[in-house]
């Protein structure tokens, strides 16, 4: 029985700061997972990061993607979970293809947007679903809150459908999500309702917020999704991993774009690499939204305050929640406001990751050169990744084997794409009935009372 790796919290080293009561233990995946943060406020870390030898990401070469996310997983949940059960959640997780398009010479699109809810969102919030219900005690209910502006939400809400032994509750801005963002939101049924906030995503994500520090709430067993989870952040290692294999000639490096915003997907690469994956470069590109990249360059952070609305909407993050978890792999630390504490090792950082902010006006000029040069179609976020990439080679010159990641499926933003290219991008499968899907969530204003009788009403603490 190997030993059962512990996690910390990024906040742990935080004393004399007002506000902050550093937690200096460190709790089992089970706990770190149900927990979502950790009591400071923190971000739960794994204490050590297991490595494999190139021969075992080698021997992935024509393997199944659940070939690839069992051995990832299992070299952090080993002595926390039965083999037969991870597996098991896993070829549930992971019934969907994960295509490798070819763009030129060896330059590759990994499309992460086959999912039920069409955006890589998936491939995280199935897992996390899944080991949620796998590690939570049986007869006690376990009640997800989520606040959503997106993808978050239906990825989620989605992930959950069905799941025994877990309620979720979603709510979401009525006047900031598309129609039919709100129609996969409205329609997921079952044990996931929709609640439509008269309000912001601010605001939606208060009423969470204060419902979770409710003490009338404590017997509930509420839970948090949102990508601050460590559980969200474990599957996001695996398709780093599966594509090296599949693309990889004679063990060679290759470098990563991926379009970021809050960092859990960039992050997934960053623990592939010290996982002992051979990647040249994790190249991070943003929008507008560029604390990142500046930070980079300059070595001073400042958020973005507010944040920018860019096309790439689900990257509208002015200050990164998964800075801290980056910050700390270098020895650093940020707290959850954006003060740093302790500037991480700028040299280390440059030397594995590079970062530039790509403008909404190079943006559109991308999607239409590339589906104009190559017939390839890219969304906002893809398109940003893209050009991230071909930014980030012009500098160093070329490197053979570069994948970036699209990230959302096209149809998912038919305005964008009808008016670059003058096509409407076909719907995938999971979305092919959306326009005749109908849902009728549950109307809220934004006042916390009414919230919280609503939650007494409906939630349900036993099984
Ligand atoms: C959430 C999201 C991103 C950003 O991912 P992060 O992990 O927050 O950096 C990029 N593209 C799409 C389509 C998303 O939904």
């Amino acid at each position: 029985m190997s030993e059962q790796l512990r996690y910390y919290s990024t906040n742990r080293h935080l004393d004399d700061i007002p506000g902050i009561a550093p937690f200096r233990e460190t709790v089992s995946f089970r706990e770190a997972l149900l927990m979502g943060q950790a009591p400071d406020e923190g971000l739960f870390m794994p204490e050590r990061i297991p490595t494999l030898p190139a021969g075992a990401f080698r021997a992935l070469k024509g393997a199944t993607y659940a070939d690839a996310a069992m051995l990832v997983a299992w070299a952090f949940l080993a002595g926390e979970i039965a083999e037969q059960t991870l597996r098991a959640i896993i070829d549930d997780a992971y019934s969907f293809e994960v295509p490798l398009e070819n763009v030129f010479a060896r330059k590759y699109i990994m499309r992460l947007d086959q999912g039920p809810t069409a955006s890589f969102k998936d491939f995280a919030a199935r897992m996390m679903a899944r080991l949620m219900s796998a590690f939570s005690d049986p007869g006690k209910r376990l009640n997800v809150l989520v606040a959503t502006s997106g993808d978050t939400g239906s990825a989620v809400g989605d992930a959950f459908k069905g799941v025994e032994g877990i309620d979720v509750t979603i709510l979401y801005p009525r006047g900031e999500v598309s129609g039919r963002q709100k129609k996969q939101l409205d329609t997921i049924g079952g044990n996931v309702r929709a609640v439509s906030v008269d309000g912001k995503f601010d605001d939606c994500q208060d009423l969470v917020k204060q419902a979770f520090s409710d003490p009338d709430f404590a017997s509930f067993n509420l839970t948090s999704a949102n990508s601050i989870n460590f559980g969200r952040i474990l599957p996001q290692i695996v398709y780093f991993v599966w594509a090296w294999a599949q693309l990889s000639r004679d063990g060679e490096p290759a470098i990563f774009s991926v379009p970021s915003g809050n960092f859990g997907d960039a992050l997934g690469c960053e623990y592939a690499r010290r996982m002992g994956l051979p990647v040249e470069k994790l190249v991070m590109p943003t929008n507008e939204n560029n604390e990142v990249p500046r930070f980079l360059e300059t070595g001073v952070y400042e958020k973005v305050s507010p944040s920018r609305s860019c096309l790439s909407n689900a990257m509208n993050v002015g200050h990164p929640s998964n800075l801290a978890r980056l910050f700390d792999l270098y020895d650093g630390t940020v707290d959850r406001t954006g003060i740093v504490h302790r500037i991480p090792n700028l040299d280390e950082m440059r030397k594995h990751i590079y970062s530039v902010s790509i403008s909404d006006r190079e943006t559109t000029k991308t999607i239409k050169r590339i589906y104009d040069q190559y017939r390839v179609l890219l969304e906002p976020h893809g398109a940003v990744g893209w050009r991230g990439l071909e930014v980030y080679l012009e500098l160093t010159g070329d490197v053979p084997l570069c994948i970036s990641l699209e990230t959302a499926h096209p149809a998912k933003f038919p305005d964008n794409i009808r008016e670059l290219l003058g096509i409407n991008p076909d719907l995938p499968q999971s979305m092919k009935d959306i326009d005749e899907r109908s849902g009728d969530p549950v109307l809220l204003t934004n006042d916390y009372g009414k919230f919280r009788k609503y939650l007494q009403q409906n939630l349900r603490v036993a099984d």
